[in-house]
């Protein structure tokens, strides 16, 4: 018996299989877990339209610690699963899963993208996902001072709160250290923390005073739910600029963002990057390729603000009419 315990949910394929990763985490029940799968494939449906990937939305979860429960029986069991829909769903890296993990479900599936391109595949989405969220967060800046979008601009004199420092968010902390920014940053793993601050001359804080601290941008790279009617009011930033999916806790969120003149690009826009490098897949794949398709996330963000702005509705309720049409 693998133990095997998860849910894949395919929401659209309007556009061509459901393409969404699987995420391994420590979910305190069922429900909870399926909600997540739920709301994370649908966010995979817009965020491929958006994008304009050939893909449908799809997600799947794994119910476990992934440093505690993951064994290749598991895996190669969820692999079997994956193989018996088909081609609907294709699986990726999420949260708690690698790349070797997914060379591991294709000892049992044809229905895998992000292996390694020794293996024909894209590597792990990660770095391309964090340089797409880098992008976005030039371009809401770059909005913010009445500028063009340029994703080479120096963020001197900007400070970015960095929430995760995991594949993600340790990342697009290089890009925005290289970059001049000034970094204040958190994670529940001690370590991790310890490390950005070495290597980014970055300031530490605690998990939860991450939404109270003096940044320009708030950067959500952890889990989802970050935004809420509890966090929102203690935000300084005047900017919301990160990878999480599913940052928005409750719906009228975006609203209260924008009430209170917070800048937000919406998560599945920012977050994009990942999508967009799996998408480049095939023979003639090549890294550069999908770093300059990932460019234009920032283009994309900088009308969805304009949209916004000349309408007076939330960035997310934009994105979400692009993704819809
Ligand atoms: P990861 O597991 O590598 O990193 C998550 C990090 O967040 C970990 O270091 C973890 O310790 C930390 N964390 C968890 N709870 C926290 C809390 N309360 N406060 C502070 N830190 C906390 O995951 P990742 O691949 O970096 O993804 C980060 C987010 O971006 C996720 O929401 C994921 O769904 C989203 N995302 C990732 C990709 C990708 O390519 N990896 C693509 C799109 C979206």
């Amino acid at each position: 018996m693998s133990g095997l315990r998860a849910f894949i949910a395919i929401h659209n394929t309007t556009h061509g299989p459901g393409l969404g990763g699987c995420r391994m985490w420590s979910y305190a029940s069922e429900e909870e877990a399926l909600t997540d799968a739920l709301r994370l494939s649908q966010g995979m449906s817009y965020k491929h339209a958006v994008a304009g990937t050939p893909y449908g939305g799809a997600k799947a979860v794994i119910l476990g610690n992934p440093r505690e429960e993951k064994t290749e029986d598991l895996l190669r069991a969820f692999g079997r699963c994956v193989e018996s829909l088909g081609g609907r769903y294709v699986t990726a890296e999420d949260v708690g899963m690698s790349v070797n993990d997914m060379v591991c479900i294709r000892d049992q599936t044809q229905y895998v993208a992000g292996l390694p391109t020794s293996m024909g595949g894209s590597g792990d989405p990660s770095p391309v996902t964090a340089y797409g969220v880098f992008c976005g967060l030039q371009a809401a800046v770059a909005f913010r001072h009445d500028r063009p979008y340029d994703p080479y601009a120096k963020l001197f004199g900007t400070t970015v709160a960095v929430q995760g420092l995991g594949n993600v968010g340790y990342a697009l902390c290089q890009y925005l250290h290289k970059a001049g920014a000034q970094l204040i940053v958190t994670d529940i793993n001690q370590p991790r923390v310890e490390q950005a601050c070495r290597e980014f001359s970055a300031t530490a804080t605690e998990a939860e005073a991450i939404y109270d601290t003096d940044a320009d941008v708030f950067a959500p790279c952890a889990l989802g739910g970050a935004l809420s009617s509890e966090t929102v009011p203690r935000l300084k930033a005047s900017i919301v600029a990160g990878a999480a999916n599913n940052q928005l806790a409750e719906p009228g969120i975006a609203a209260m963002l924008a009430r209170r003149e917070v800048l937000y690009a919406p998560d599945y826009v920012i977050n994009a990057g990942g999508i967009i490098n799996i998408s480049c897949e095939g023979e003639s794949y090549s890294l550069e390729q999908a770093m300059a398709r990932t460019e234009q996330i920032g283009g994309t963000l900088t009308e969805i603000f304009h949209k916004s702005s000349d309408t007076g509705r939330s960035t997310a309720d934009i994105s979400d009419e692009i993704a819809r049409r």
